[in-house]
């Protein structure tokens, strides 16, 4: 504790980073371009930079986090970059995050890009996973300071890592969550009420999720025998699960969607293998 860190940006979420710091000992300076969004931080013990520039040079480490990367690109635009530490936490995509890596590196930073997968209240609890990608040992010279935000985690050199694993999640949160959807409207007609249907829908996304390293073994190998279903029987059930949504008046458009990926790839002829083989739908594009 008591290391000396920089935060960029008093949003929301810039707010609750420097709030975290704080909260765990560490000599804290911020800045914003709005200066008052400090006044509360400053209350509790953080050091107000009059401008970006002393705000780097505070830190050991400075921690970013504003509404875009073009928000960053301007606010450290006219600032002395060589010899600082950027770990930046703002929202964007992986070519955005590699672009940001090799400007800054340009100038002498070093360059850590992140991404936050928690609301600002989480912040400073093992609840809220924080995710950084970039150069290892410029990561792990801080991360016992990084540490105070949440439960930090480290995912490779590639600086484009975090926001990849970022949208990846978010792929997987959506899908469990229409996948919800769509059984508690269909349980409803029945006059079955989500609470009551939630603790089944809970069973059989934990026991989906068991699948996933074995079939992840499928995908590297790129080998998906048939060993517990073929993909055919899979789209039959599809087809009921459609008929079923019509039959009782729900929204059939995501059945629709989940089959119509899978009917693609039995005609390509994968119909025998199983379920995993669909990366190859996943993996390129279509209609886009
Ligand atoms: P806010 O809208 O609350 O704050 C935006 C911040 O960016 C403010 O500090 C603002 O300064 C600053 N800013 C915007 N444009 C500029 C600029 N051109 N120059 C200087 N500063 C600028 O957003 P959040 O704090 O909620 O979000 C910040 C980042 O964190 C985003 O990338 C967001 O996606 C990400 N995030 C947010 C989550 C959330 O739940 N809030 C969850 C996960 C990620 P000023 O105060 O002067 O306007």
């Amino acid at each position: 504790t008591g290391t000396p860190v920089t935060v960029i940006g008093l949003g929301l979420m810039g707010q609750a980073l420097a709030g975290a710091f704080l909260r765990a000992g560490h000599l804290t300076t911020v800045w914003n371009r709005t200066a008052s969004k400090a006044d509360q931080l400053v209350a509790d013990g953080a050091r107000l930079a009059p401008t970006v520039g002393a705000a780097l040079k505070a830190g050991s480490v400075a921690v970013i986090c504003v509404t875009d990367y073009h928000a960053v690109r301007e606010l450290l635009g006219a600032s002395e970059l060589d010899g600082t530490t950027l770990v930046n936490l703002t929202s964007g995509d992986s070519a955005q995050a590699r672009e940001a890596a090799r400007w800054a590196e340009e100038r002498g930073a070093r360059y850590v890009d992140g991404a936050i997968m928690a609301v600002p209240p989480a912040v400073g609890t093992a609840e809220a996973t924080i995710l950084h990608s970039g150069p290892e040992a410029d990561f792990e010279a801080h991360r016992s300071t990084l540490d105070a935000l949440g439960t930090v985690t480290y995912l490779g050199a590639d600086h484009g890592l975090a926001s990849l694993y970022d949208v990846a999640g978010l792929a997987m949160m959506w899908s469990v969550l229409n996948a919800w959807l769509q059984g508690t409207a269909l349980l409803r007609t029945a006059g079955v009420d989500a609470a009551a249907y939630a603790p089944f829908a809970r069973q059989i996304a934990a026991g989906v999720a068991e699948w996933l390293p074995g079939y992840a073994e499928q995908i590297d190998s790129g080998s998906f025998p048939a060993e517990v279903s073929a993909l055919e029987t899979d789209v039959r059930a599809m087809a009921h699960l459609i008929e079923e949504s019509e039959a009782v008046g729900v929204n059939a458009e995501l059945p629709r969607l989940i089959k119509a990926i899978a009917d693609r790839s039995v005609a390509a002829g994968h119909g025998g293998e199983q379920y995993p083989v669909l990366i190859e739908e996943f993996g390129t594009p279509h209609g886009n």
